[in-house]
């Protein structure tokens, strides 16, 4: 740190984001990337998009407000992108967080709330989640927090079905529920159709998971009318251009390839079931994900010497070094062969 740096971020722990090796090809299960290309569409138009880069990109993100609104039938004045959902969850604490609303959120969970909030100088409440690692909805209902509720939950995959998400909506109406669905399409229910009855909800949507587009960084909020102008107050008063020329093409072919959006999460949702199978024949206790990971753990070996001794093999998963779940590893669902060389090397180590 230099002499320079201001006071107020001391107690600022930078988000670690997980391993992206550039040494040598790993099996990569570790940050929860697709296994599939982005649509092929999405790659046409961003390479058309390439030869415009001299210019500006549109700040408003026109053709991807119209892509999206007729994909999530939503109007266009509930709709705003940014440069990945972390941005987002950034604008989100940002505009709806302060010492009267503090953010509330799940003990484990997406690690990047509680650096959003030391950033912020918002303070923070975190709720232990059950021992099975479900969310007690009891600890949110009528909470009169700004809510930060993951689901399916970072890290352990389990989903909250849309009746409990819609009773913590009901019961805050004078705090936000940021609803960050980064991995809904793999198998849980949106709140996004919600957000014409409820004034208070954002739904977060990410084109890094099930569009395979997480190189390209597009992040997507749905919510009132309101809450979206608050979030384009702040985007335009940080960076207006934050979806490039590039990522808007790409964002558009994605949402207009359903078919292909469709086949692929589907397959993931596939594989997910095949690898809970296999590790729970190897003895490990698997989350009922509906997202594109499990949270795997064993008590013949430890979560961190799995994970170690994968990497020596060629094969990343994600050990986070978390308390409660330390003794588990947060694997992304590749493609079969992958997961098959996965369990293969697992079996190898265990010597099963
Ligand atoms: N929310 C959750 C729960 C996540 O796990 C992630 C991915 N790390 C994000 C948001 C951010 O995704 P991105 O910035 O790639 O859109």
């Amino acid at each position: 740190m230099s002499r320079f740096f201001s006071k107020k971020y001391d107690k600022l722990v930078p988000y670690v984001p997980g391993e992206q090796p550039q040494d040598k090809k790993y099996i990569k299960l570790n940050t929860n990337e697709s296994p599939f290309p982005p649509s092929p569409i999405a790659q046409r138009l961003a390479r058309e998009a390439a030869g415009d880069l001299r210019l500006y990109c549109d700040p408003d993100a026109k053709g991807l407000l119209e892509a999206a609104s007729n994909y999530y039938g939503v109007s266009k004045d509930k709709l705003v992108f940014s440069n990945g959902s972390d941005d987002l969850i950034n604008f989100a604490v940002m505009a709806f967080c302060d010492d009267e609303h503090p953010a509330t959120f799940p003990d484990v969970t997406y690690g990047f709330y509680s650096v959003a909030c030391t950033l912020n100088n918002v303070p923070f409440v975190t709720k232990p989640l059950k021992d099975d690692f479900s969310i007690d909805v009891n600890d949110y209902v009528g909470c009169g927090m700004t809510v930060m509720l993951s689901n399916p939950n970072a890290q352990v995959g389990l989903a909250l079905p849309l009746s409990d998400v819609e009773k913590i909506i009901a019961s805050n109406p004078d705090n936000v529920v940021v609803v960050d669905e980064a991995y809904v399409d793999f198998g849980a229910e949106s709140a996004y159709r919600l957000v014409d009855k409820y004034d208070n909800l954002l739904v977060l949507h990410t084109l890094s998971k099930s569009r395979s587009l997480a190189g390209g960084r597009l992040g997507v909020g749905i919510g009132s009318k309101g809450l979206i102008a608050d979030i384009n107050t702040l985007r335009y008063s940080t960076n207006p251009y934050n979806v490039n020329r590039m990522t808007q093409a790409a964002g558009i072919g994605a949402f207009n390839d359903v078919e292909y959006f469709e086949k692929n999460r589907k397959t993931i949702m596939e594989t997910r079931a095949f690898t809970k199978a296999e590790l729970e024949k190897l003895g490990f206790t698997v989350t009922d994900s509906k997202s594109n990971f499990v949270l795997a753990g064993s008590s013949d070996i430890a979560g961190r010497e799995l994970y170690l001794k994968l990497k020596d093999r060629g094969i990343l998963i994600r050990h986070l070094d978390m308390p409660r779940i330390e003794n588990y590893n947060r694997i992304t669902i590749g493609s079969l062969d992958e997961m098959k060389a996965l369990i293969a090397e697992i079996k190898d180590i265990l010597g099963k």
